[in-house]
């Protein structure tokens, strides 16, 4: 199956949250049967992200929204985890300071956009101006109800500026929510992550239903798509991201820059060094170990002398 495909939201269709199964896991029966395919994809999105930073030309932005317990920590330590952090960031969005909320309300996420090389993760993003701010009336209609064109907007701004954008919706049932609450009182290191606000928006389930399908639907492009991802099983979920951001990234055919020096010349100078310092020791510099034998082969010399 390909997940890209299949988890996509089509740009201008209406989505239905109650017709996505929050627990498919595909074809695999569990985790343990899995295993290999989730670590091909680290190692892949581990490679590909080298060789974005390396390039330096073009930037990804992850966004992942969700309800409270949904598991965009996990996916974050999970997706993170694969990659270089020289070449990563993660914002998490809160309530807005009073100087982000004197602002129109896409200045402070432009800041923590990705630089060329660099990718970017949202936990929690520009949609909670459509979602948290929706549903509990912190500006008027007429206010949100125009902010899904300037969304798209500002994507089509940064797509047309080399930054490739993945938008995740963690799909969990309220069953699992509430499991994963009781998960987080039974476990002493997870009493941290407990918040009044988690139980206070609850209630509001079926608002944010609402705001959520109108967010996937009314913002699914073509350069910036959201992508809905069954996220029960904390494992699938790690998959199926893994494996659409390694598909995208994949797809960008990126390359290795050129070197910026002659390397014939730079080979020359290193034989130059081995040959000088390495007391004659042939120095095999395509097989490797090079320099380490020329190191070794140094080092028993200096026992030999210190024995005589
Ligand atoms: P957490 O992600 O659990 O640390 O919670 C962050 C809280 O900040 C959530 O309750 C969000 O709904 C809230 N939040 C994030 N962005 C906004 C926003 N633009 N306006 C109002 N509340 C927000
Ligand atoms: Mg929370």
């Amino acid at each position: 199956m390909n997940y890209t495909k299949h988890f996509i939201v089509k740009p201008g269709s209406k989505v239905d949250l109650a017709k996505v199964d929050a627990s498919f896991t595909d074809e695999h029966e569990s985790q343990e049967h899995a295993l290999p395919e989730i670590e091909q994809y680290s190692q892949k999105l581990h490679d590909l992200q080298y060789l974005m930073y390396a390039e330096g030309k073009r930037s990804l932005l992850i966004c992942l929204q969700g309800r409270d317990a949904a598991g965009k920590d996990g996916t974050i330590n999970h997706v993170l985890g694969a990659m270089n952090p020289q070449g990563c960031t993660v914002t998490g969005f809160k309530v807005p300071s009073k100087e982000e909320a004197d602002h129109d309300f896409l200045w402070r996420y432009h800041q923590h956009t990705p630089a060329k090389g660099q990718v970017a993760i949202f936990n929690r993003s520009h949609y909670e101006d459509v979602l948290v701010v929706r549903v509990h009336d912190l500006v008027p209609k007429a206010v949100w109800s125009k902010r899904y064109a300037q969304i798209n907007d500002f994507e089509k701004t940064l797509a047309d500026n080399d930054t490739h954008i993945l938008k995740f919706y963690l799909h969990i049932d309220p069953d699992e929510q509430l499991e994963r609450f009781k998960q987080r009182i039974e476990d002493p290191a997870r009493h941290w992550k407990i918040s009044d606000g988690d139980y206070a928006e609850r209630p509001f389930w079926d608002a944010y239903t609402e705001a959520f399908e109108d967010a996937l639907g009314k913002c699914s492009t073509e350069h910036a798509p959201w992508f809905i991802i069954p996220s029960n099983h904390k494992w699938f979920r790690n998959l199926a991201i893994s494996r659409i951001v390694a598909e995208t990234l994949e797809s960008l055919s990126m390359k290795f820059p050129e070197p910026t020096v002659d390397i014939n010349e730079i080979k020359k100078k290193y034989h130059a060094i081995v040959e000088q310092e390495g007391d004659g020791v042939e120095a095999e510099l395509d097989g490797q170990t090079a320099g380490g034998k020329g190191k070794q082969a140094k080092k028993e010399k200096k026992k030999k002398k210190g024995k005589k």
